[in-house]
């Protein structure tokens, strides 16, 4: 599948960024942690390379910084919602696309279940000869991916790669993708929430047991001074 059309001077762009941004996601989530884990790199051959993401660049110049404001990291303009960042990509910085690979990471988006990904409904009848093409790209990656003549990092991955991707191109049983896994993020906000949690019990734990002793010395005195009182009184 061709993804550029050359028409004179200027160069159409002819693939979903969404698409590509899904992939990227699920490459990032299934994929990336088990790559990292054995220490592996990917050559630039693989069609899952970043370098063969032609919009890697422009989303990584994404600067998310609060829920309604997108900066752009070339220019600094900012943006209420990631629809016109990504139009303004297209309109301003069409020349930082990195076409000259001319890759489309969207078309391999069969492979790696985007619609899954992209929430887009399931559809009910599966067809046999889409799971076939699917299962074959997907296998196909896995080849050039990890080729298992690389030795045996490239063979598990290549081995994991079948079963967290290719194994659910099928339309009898009813495998799920992504059977290892995701990548555990350790969340910054959850790390906080934590040991502020921790930090509250100890505070809790420490007002009720000095208030507890607090009480008791409270009664104590009392009866010292209602005992003193009542020797007082006969005399
Ligand atoms: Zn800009």
């Amino acid at each position: 599948m061709t993804n550029l059309v050359e028409t004179g001077d200027t160069v159409e762009v002819h693939c979903s960024r969404e698409r590509s941004r899904a992939a990227w996601k699920i490459i990032e989530e299934y994929l990336t942690p088990f790559v990292e884990k054995e220490q592996y790199h990917i050559s630039s051959r693989c069609r899952l390379h970043s370098d063969n993401d032609l919009y890697r660049d422009q989303e990584q110049h994404k600067i998310h910084i609060d829920v309604n404001e997108w900066k752009c990291g070339y220019c600094r303009k900012s943006f209420y919602e990631e629809k016109y960042i990504d139009k303004h990509f297209d309109h301003r910085h069409r020349n930082l696309l990195n076409v000259s690979h001319g890759k489309c990471l969207a078309d391999v988006c069969g492979a790696l279940h985007c619609d899954l990904e992209m929430g887009m409904p399931q559809k009910t009848k599966c067809n046999p000869a889409a799971a076939a093409r699917n299962k074959h790209l997907c296998e196909s990656l896995a080849d050039s991916c990890f080729p298992v003549s690389e030795g045996p990092s490239a063979s598990r991955l290549h081995e994991l790669f079948l079963r967290q991707f290719c194994d659910a191109h099928t339309c009898t049983g009813n495998r799920k993708p992504f059977s290892r896994g995701r990548k555990k993020r350790m969340n910054i906000l959850y790390v906080i929430v934590s040991i502020l949690t921790v930090l509250l019990l100890l505070f809790f734990y420490t007002f009720l047991y000095l208030y507890q002793r607090g009480l008791k010395t409270g009664t104590q005195n009392l009866r010292r001074v209602s005992q003193s009182g009542r020797k007082k009184k006969p005399s």
